[in-house]
């Protein structure tokens, strides 16, 4: 029995790992976390996720929690998971983070907390686009240079970061077979009288409308012909099973950091 703690317990992720972990035989909610002064504090993490109650207090502070915890799951924002990933690392207690949208500095926190605990970091832990990250690599390579590079992607309208974690990192996978650097070659969006495409650039669009919860293709157009290679989630729980199953698999680990492609031997 995995006992998980989930922090951003009252976001949409953090809902929906709750009703995962009820689901699940082989781990257990050892605490809930929400922001400080959220709503949700003192409340029953079931009745949040709607499961009914499950005895475990939505908690303000993670410190307290961790004493009981294997595994924290954190889907917030990156100032939050910075600061969980401080906490677990001076705890001992392993870490899942789904969360996208980090800076440097952050990373680099998130970098010293592996040094301590074992840390898996995925900006979509779901094992169909991580395979597609495999498959991005391969068609990368065969293809090569002669053919134009485009991520799209599309999000629901309360998604705050852009492009998502995911087509940054399907980017990155591309640039990386190709030989190029995605901090140079990237281009968001464009607009107005922008030239010729650049052979080497790849470019990002970005969709953020409705309740879509998220699509990914990437587009190698050369002369005559294009090959997408694409991803659609139609529901959360793809990323929610996906993190615990990551949690369980994290637990097992020395320090370090991690990513889903280690957990499913995609390396
Ligand atoms: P959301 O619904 O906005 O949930 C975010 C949660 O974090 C909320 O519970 C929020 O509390 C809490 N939070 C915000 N600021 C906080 C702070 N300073 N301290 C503590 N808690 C704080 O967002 P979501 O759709 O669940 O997505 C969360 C993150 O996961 C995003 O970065 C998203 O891109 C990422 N994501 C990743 C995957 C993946 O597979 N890796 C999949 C889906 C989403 P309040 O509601 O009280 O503000």
């Amino acid at each position: 029995m995995t006992r998980i703690v989930i922090t951003g317990a009252t976001g949409r992720m953090g809902r929906t790992l709750l009703q995962a972990v009820a689901e699940d035989e082989e781990s257990a909610l050892a605490g809930a976390v929400d922001r400080p002064d959220g709503e949700a504090v003192g409340r029953d993490a079931g009745e949040l996720a709607g499961t009914g109650p499950v005895g475990v207090k939505v908690s303000e502070d993670l410190a307290p929690v961790l004493e009981g915890a294997d595994a924290v799951i954190d889907f917030t924002l990156p100032e939050a998971t910075a600061v969980y990933a401080d906490q677990c690392a001076s705890a001992g207690v392993p870490l899942v983070v789904g969360t996208t949208g980090f800076d440097e500095a952050q990373q680099a926190r998130l970098d010293a907390a592996a040094e301590r605990v074992p840390v898996l970091v995925a900006p979509n832990m779901s094992v169909g686009v991580n395979l597609t990250f495999k498959v991005l690599e391969m068609v990368a390579q065969a293809l090569g240079d002669d053919y134009d590079v485009e991520v799209i992607e599309a999000h629901h309208r309360n998604k705050v970061d852009a492009p998502s974690g995911t087509a940054l990192r399907m980017g990155e996978v591309v640039a990386e077979a190709l030989g190029r650097d995605l901090a140079e070659d990237a281009i968001y969006g464009r607009q107005g009288r922008t030239g010729v495409r650049d052979r080497r650039t790849i470019g990002f669009e970005t969709i953020r409308a409705g309740d879509i919860v998220g699509e990914h293709t990437v587009l190698f157009a050369g002369s005559g012909e294009r090959v997408e290679i694409g991803h659609k989630a139609s529901s959360r729980m793809t990323f929610a099973s996906g993190a615990l199953r990551a949690a369980k698999w994290v637990v097992t680990q020395p320090p370090g950091r991690y990513d889903m492609q280690d957990l499913l031997g995609l390396r």
